[in-house]
């Protein structure tokens, strides 16, 4: 599904990442870990085409995703679903509003709307909690938000950039199941952290980095900085 053929990435003279090759099989689980600065959020933001890769190539479905002509980005982003560590959620909407929002905008009738979105509130467990606002919710809660609203046109790949940074241990591996559920209903999961604890207890695939390069990947893996 995903192909990463010697990718580098360079800011100015910092070799954000080196040489990565790897590939990601559909429905896999795939752990990117390592220290802070290893490069694996650009590692995501090349995923997503907000950055391109200074050499090397990334393929989907054999086609090169950085040749993709600028109108057709967004059509592009909808098949994949990205969360961050800070939740990113618009403080004046409710629950249901930031979830709904993305499809608001692309124009879907308020029938499919609705039905949509119910059902991924409920998927990540937020149905009494639809009508509440951002910052009546905890840590936990407002990441499946931001995870309900990943999940809105049904991406083949959801990306979670340090989803469990702001979160303590309880909520974090409440988030590593809801990410592990999501992957058995059949979306491909990459998730980037330096979360040891919780790449352990998901034991899928680990992909290691440190600065810049692929150290080890390895298939039922534990978080190793080599
Ligand atoms: P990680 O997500 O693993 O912590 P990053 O991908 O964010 O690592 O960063 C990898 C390296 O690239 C770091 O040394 C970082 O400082 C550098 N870097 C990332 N983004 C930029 C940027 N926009 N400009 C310059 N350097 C950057
Ligand atoms: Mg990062």
């Amino acid at each position: 599904m995903i192909q990463l053929k010697r990718v580098t990435k360079h800011y100015g003279t910092k070799k954000a990442l080196d040489n990565v090759s790897f590939a990601i099989m559909p429905r896999e689980f795939v752990s990117l870990v390592g220290p802070s600065g290893a490069g694996k959020s650009t590692l995501i933001k090349l995923l997503t085409c907000e950055e391109y890769p200074t050499f090397g190539e990334i393929t989907i479905d054999g086609k090169n995703i950085h040749l993709i002509n600028q109108r057709y980005i967004p059509y592009y982003r909808r098949q994949i679903g990205v969360v961050y560590q800070d939740f990113k959620l618009l403080p004046n909407k409710t629950v249901y509003e930031n979830v709904a929002f993305a499809m608001e905008v692309s124009g879907a009738p308020t029938g499919v709307i609705r039905r949509e979105v119910m059902k991924i509130i409920e998927l990540v467990g937020l149905k009494d909690k639809v009508d509440n606002f951002p910052k009546e919710l905890s840590g936990g809660e407002a990441q499946r938000v931001a995870i309900a609203r990943a999940l809105v046109f049904s991406p083949r790949l959801l990306i979670a950039d340090e989803p469990t940074g702001n979160l303590d241990p309880n909520n974090a591996w409440d988030i590593a199941q809801l990410l592990l559920k999501i992957n058995r209903m059949g979306t491909t999961v990459i998730l980037a952290t330096h979360n040891r604890e919780i790449v352990d207890a998901i034991g899928k695939r680990v992909l290691s980095f440190k600065d810049g390069k692929l150290m080890s990947d390895r298939r039922k893996g534990k978080y190793k900085l080599n």
